[in-house]
């Protein structure tokens, strides 16, 4: 559906939990209180919001967290996604920590792609900086899923120290697609906001040659994930986010860059965000949104269990169509005291 400035939403990113197995320093670096299962939504209960969000134009869906794979049963999540028509690609995103262990499962699941978190390749600089030593975990993770064809992509953030010359010929020498965020300055990630990605580009310039944008129509999108394909066994939409992708001369993987801050993206913007308490977030720096926790819960007094289904969908669905017509015309991580976010970005799932 189309917003109140005309763009049209259709990727959902959906929390399954606050929980994880890290600690990132500019993401939960603390033990947070539990919120108790009963408050997270229930797999049925995100269901029937992915349904009714199909019914409004989303078509794609990244699961996230917290740590999605510490959620038991996540790959039956995954499945009951896959199965509601409308849904045409499932993707997550994972610290890759459990990922051996679930990646086949996962794929099993239908699962379209993976987005594996990897800020550094230095087994100390990890333990530093994610509070657990599972440097060895991720890696052996990310082999799982290459090994089965479950096509994976690395996010590191761009942080102050990080070293992306190691994690780009890593990524190259695994074929591995990469992109740099840009710190955002949400929860804990206010203390750690860094250099911009293009004096990161510059810096990688000097090792791999000069960089050249990869540059598509519409109509093109295919060509580009064609070149992802020669790189996987599957095709993966490589445009549905934004992703900025630059082929450097002495490299033949696609590096990409999410300057959320240095080159703000928000009149593209297609995308609304599920907590995995229920709340529908419109923009990464307000608290504006929606409860669907509350209006899946609330009472309902239809005749019999399909008419109880069919006025549940309605509701929901009219309450997410009001809320993402409103969605904010931008962020406004450039005036950091004009956001109303408070929480952590585990509680938002990045
Ligand atoms: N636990 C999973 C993981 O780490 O991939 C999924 C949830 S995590 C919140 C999603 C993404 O948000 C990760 O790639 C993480 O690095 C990123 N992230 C967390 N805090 C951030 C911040 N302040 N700015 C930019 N990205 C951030
Ligand atoms: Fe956990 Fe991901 Fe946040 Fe790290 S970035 S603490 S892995 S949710």
């Amino acid at each position: 559906m189309l917003d109140q400035y005309g763009r049209n939403i259709t990727y959902l990113r959906i929390s399954i939990t606050d929980r994880c197995n890290l600690r990132c320093k500019y993401c939960m670096p603390n033990e947070v209180t539990d919120v108790g299962m009963k408050n997270i939504l229930t797999f049925e209960e995100i269901w029937e919001i992915v349904r009714a969000g199909v019914s409004l134009g989303i078509t794609h869906v990244r699961i996230t967290g917290g740590e999605p794979l510490v959620r038991k049963g996540c790959a039956d999540l995954i499945r009951g996604i896959r199965a509601i028509p409308g849904v045409e690609t499932i993707t997550m995103t994972t610290n890759g920590v459990l990922l051996r262990t679930y990646a086949a499962s996962l794929k099993d699941a239908g699962l379209d792609g993976l987005n594996v978190s990897l800020d550094t390749l230095d087994f100390e600089e990890f333990a530093s900086l994610a509070g657990r030593q599972n440097l060895k975990e991720v890696l052996d993770g990310i082999q799982a899923a290459k090994e089965i064809g479950l096509p994976v992509k690395i996010n590191a953030v761009n942080r102050k120290e990080l070293n992306p010359i190691s994690l780009v010929l890593y990524a190259q020498q695994e074929k591995i697609p990469l992109r740099f965020i840009e710190m955002m300055p949400v929860g804990y990630g206010k203390q750690y906001v860094g250099r911009s990605n293009d004096e990161l580009r510059a810096c990688l310039e000097d090792e791999f040659g000069k960089s050249e944008m990869i540059t598509y129509q519409a109509n093109q999108k295919k060509q580009i994930s064609h070149m992802v394909q020669t790189l996987h066994t599957k095709e993966v939409p490589i445009g549905s986010g934004p992703a900025v992708y630059y082929k450097f001369s002495k490299l033949t993987i696609p590096v990409g860059f999410i300057s959320a801050i240095h080159g703000k993206f928000c009149e593209s913007c297609n995308r609304v965000r599920l907590t995995a308490q229920g709340y529908l977030k419109l923009c990464l720096c307000y608290d504006k949104g929606i409860d669907l926790r509350q209006i899946l819960r609330g009472e309902e007094t239809g005749q019999n269990e399909k008419n109880i289904q069919k006025a549940l969908n309605e509701k929901l669905t009219t309450a997410m169509r009001a809320a993402i017509y409103k969605k904010p015309a931008a962020h406004c991580f450039e005036h950091p005291e004009e956001m109303t976010e408070i929480n952590e970005m585990v509680k938002i799932g990045g």
